[in-house]
């Protein structure tokens, strides 16, 4: 006897094939049997005729390492109809922490990462791991090790070159995350400390994940004016490295640059031709999110969270700012000067006295303080600690549908799940892709939807036994109205449910039921699968 039948849904497998009448049964947490199962008997067995049965969605790009913690039922993906995440993305990851920067990391990735109350008591991926385990997950859980906390482990946020002694402890740190089962390295080339890295250092840990079976995750050194050379810059690693290259939310940011991607696609099609496996992910939306000190230059954080504090108060570090912003700096990417302060809107402050700005943009909260832009956001960050976010207006919405629909791309939301108006793609990015994209402007048939949101990301990532509705693999299943289906968070107010997702499976146990929350917390951490050094795993 089955634990549980779905019967009568149209099935959308994942992998891309056309969707097919069949009952799905579960058993175990598995996915046992498909085909006609009328006559087959079952514990439960619920009618999903009119609905789609697909894989549960793997998001590819979450930042959600504390918000798991702190509400572990990850409602607002769950909802969506997420059964798995992929974290540790822009080269932020919880782990590996050594004490000289942790407090630097848990600081500056508080914008991120959100939820200040966690406590960071873990120090590498198992500790991590074991945290979240022990408090229950309503979805899996994978992740990649950011590059920003491997070097901040060894060099702190010094800018400079790591000596050949140190190089070999960030390679040994690589090597213990993928160890403990990373799925790969991802970097923050605009972030510090990741923004003091050259190509070689990249190369030299990129190798590391590589050998082990691991990918390049790439938030670009600039996505901004330098937008094609940085996604060369990211080809080229994976070239020497030996390794696949996915870029993170590939896009284009300023309306100087819309249009880019038309040459940034075709670089990743020539890498493929030549023989690497190249992928993007990419949000429906054409605001980004992130901390705010990702607007300042480089040489503002030099020796950590104090070192930029001690600068943003004084009066002649605030007039360089000022002129960087206003000039440019080689290899850096200036993102005020192609977005424009109008296109910056404060999205979330830590202390009640800024409560008021947020939800403002910057022109708006410097009018409210009485301010120049530049006074105002600099006192913001001194007041916040550095501890606010942003979003910002990046790019259009040709270039979005370009790369969303391109064959090599996965759904990511990029969610950060942090303040009253978060990005609205924490709570909306799957059904918006199912209702808008595919139901109402048909950019893309629903099979080629689910398989960018489940499937293709399993192979992608090299996850085994999820992302498919196959005999066999784990019954991490969500149900919904293709004809309903539809994002309702916005901007103003983000921190809404979507519509249209009727049941949500974590391995046959509903994380979702009737579109409703359960509570349940049946996720699992997922672990690269472990490869020999030297060998090279064969993924499409
Ligand atoms: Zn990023």
């Amino acid at each position: 006897m089955f634990d549980l039948v779905l019967s009568s849904g149209t099935v959308i497998d994942g992998s891309g094939a056309p969707g097919v009448r069949a009952d799905v049964a579960v058993q175990g947490g598995r996915i046992v049997a498909m085909g006609d199962l009328k006559t087959q008997s079952a514990r439960r067995r619920i009618d999903v005729s009119g609905l789609v049965v697909a894989p549960g969605f793997i998001d590819s790009h979450c930042h959600s390492e504390l918000s798991l913690i702190a509400r572990p039922t990850a409602e607002s993906k769950a909802r969506q109809g997420v059964t798995s995440e992929v974290l540790g993305n822009c080269g932020w990851s919880a782990y590996p922490l050594a004490a000289a920067s942790r407090d630097t990391i848990t600081q500056l990735s508080r914008p991120i990462f959100g939820s200040p109350e966690v406590s960071w008591a873990w120090s590498d991926l198992d500790g991590y791991y074991e945290t979240l385990e022990r408090g229950g997950i309503g979805v899996n859980v994978a992740t990649l090790v950011g590059h920003g906390n491997v070097r901040a482990a060894v060099l702190g946020f010094d800018d400079r070159k790591p000596n050949a002694e140190e190089l070999e402890q960030m390679r040994a740190l690589v090597q213990n995350a993928m160890d403990q089962g990373a799925l790969g390295i991802s970097t923050g080339l605009s972030y510090p400390p990741g923004i003091y890295a050259t190509t070689d250092e990249l190369v030299a840990l990129a190798r590391v994940a590589g050998r082990n079976g691991g990918l390049y995750a790439s938030h670009l050194r600039d996505q901004v004016d330098g937008l094609v050379d940085s996604v060369q810059e990211a080809l080229d690693i994976g070239r020497m490295a030996d390794l696949p290259v996915l870029i993170s939310h590939h896009k284009t940011c300023g309306r100087r640059n819309h249009g880019k991607v038309k040459f940034t696609l075709p670089l990743l099609e020539q890498a493929r031709q030549d023989g690497m496996r190249t992928y993007s992910d990419m949000y429906p939306y054409l605001a980004g999110s992130s901390t705010m000190t990702m607007l300042l230059p480089p040489w503002v954080f030099e020796g950590g969270l104090e070192g930029m504090l001690a600068r943003l108060r004084e009066p002649s570090a605030r007039a360089r700012i000022a002129h960087d912003w206003e000039t440019g700096l080689p290899g850096w990417e200036n993102r005020v000067a192609a977005v424009g302060w109008e296109n910056v809107t404060v999205s979330h402050v830590a202390t009640p006295k800024n409560r008021d700005v947020e939800g403002l943009s910057v022109v708006a909260g410097a009018a409210k303080r009485g301010k120049s832009v530049l006074n105002f956001f600099c006192d913001l960050l001194v007041e916040e600690r550095g501890e606010v976010g942003q979003i910002l207006v990046n790019s259009c919405e040709e270039d979005m549908l370009m790369v969303l629909t391109h064959p090599h791309s996965m759904v990511g939301s990029d969610g950060i799940d942090v303040g009253d108006h978060p990005h609205p793609r924490q709570y909306g990015t799957f059904p918006k892709v199912l209702g808008e994209l595919v139901r109402e402007k048909q950019a893309m048939t629903l099979e080629a939807a689910v398989h960018k949101m489940s499937g293709y990301t399993a192979q992608t990532f090299g996850l085994p036994e999820i992302g498919l509705v196959r005999q066999g693999y784990w019954a991490d299943l969500t149900v919904f109205d293709p004809l309903t289906v539809k994002d309702l968070a916005t901007y103003r107010d983000p921190r809404q449910y979507p519509r249209g997702i009727e049941w949500v499976m974590v391995g046959g146990v509903p994380s979702v039921a009737h579109g409703s929350a359960t509570g349940d917390l049946n996720g699992r951490v997922l672990r690269r699968a472990r490869v020999a050094p030297g060998t090279s795993r064969a993924r499409g």
